[in-house]
């Protein structure tokens, strides 16, 4: 099970931030915190998207497969930020080896579970024999970590960035994970302020309920398609 905890250099106010903002640009009153939040709101409501980008969101992501934060990196707009765990410095082997995400269908199968279990134990093994008998530098043997590894990753993006991924990955096409990590760090947000609570409930939602229909080839259903 991962974790999502958001660091301390997150915005804790992000609607009257956003307001404050704005006001310098109208000439307001930008010390009065009830009007700054009442101009914030007037800004999300109008769509004003540059204004969501004064929002910073920092957070430590952690325990979820290498595979799910790879997907993750593909959300690039406003040039987001991120420093991932070494697999060059930080030993794996140690301690049991690395931990790993276990996929709910697997879990389910006693049968496959063991095998799951016994691939990473052998992945494990193989990478201590490759530093440790062949002296393979500890770079090259993590060549052989899987995909379903656990990492971790110290998270720096805007607002915007965030809204726009929720359309995409709140989406039940998305990967499970990816799904579940998303509903994590709502959560984590939610519990900022009652301004991030609004900003989860109101804002973070699949694309489907931005668009008022389905784009996915493969849809689920929950709304109709365009020609439908
Ligand atoms: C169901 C599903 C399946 C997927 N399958 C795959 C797959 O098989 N392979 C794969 O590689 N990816 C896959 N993806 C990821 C997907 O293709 C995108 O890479 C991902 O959603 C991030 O792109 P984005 O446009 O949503 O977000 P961002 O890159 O964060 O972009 C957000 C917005 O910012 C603007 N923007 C960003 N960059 C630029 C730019 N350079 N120039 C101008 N405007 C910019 C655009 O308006 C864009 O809409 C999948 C995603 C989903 C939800």
């Amino acid at each position: 099970m991962g974790t999502v905890t958001i660091l301390e250099e997150t915005s804790k106010y992000p609607i009257t931030l956003i307001g404050k903002r704005a006001g310098v640009c109208w000439g307001s009153d930008v010390t009065d915190n009830e009007k700054n939040y009442k101009r914030g709101m007037d800004c999300i409501k109008s769509n004003h998207g540059r204004t969501l980008e004064y929002v910073n969101v920092e957070m430590v992501i952690d325990g979820y497969s290498a595979r799910c934060l790879r997907e993750w990196y593909t959300h690039i707009g406003g040039m987001p930020s991120r420093l991932q765990a070494s697999t060059r410095y930080i030993d794996y082997t140690k301690n049991g080896g690395f931990d790993y995400v276990i996929p709910p269908s697997i879990e389910r199968n006693a049968e496959a579970k063991e095998k799951y279990i016994a691939l990473m134990k052998s992945i494990n093994d193989n990478c201590a024999a490759f530093e440790k008998e062949y002296d393979i530098p500890r770079e090259d043997s993590a060549m052989c970590l899987p995909l379903g590894m656990a990492t971790k990753i110290v998270d720096k993006r805007n607002l915007r960035n965030l809204i726009d991924m929720s359309h995409q990955r709140m989406c039940t096409r998305a990967y499970w994970e990816y799904r579940q990590l998303f509903n994590d760090i709502c959560n984590s947000l939610s519990e900022m302020s009652d301004e991030w609570k609004w900003i989860v409930d109101n804002l973070f939602k699949p694309k489907c309920e931005v668009l008022g229909y389905c784009p996915e080839k493969k849809s689920c259903g929950r709304k109709g398609k365009l020609n439908e």
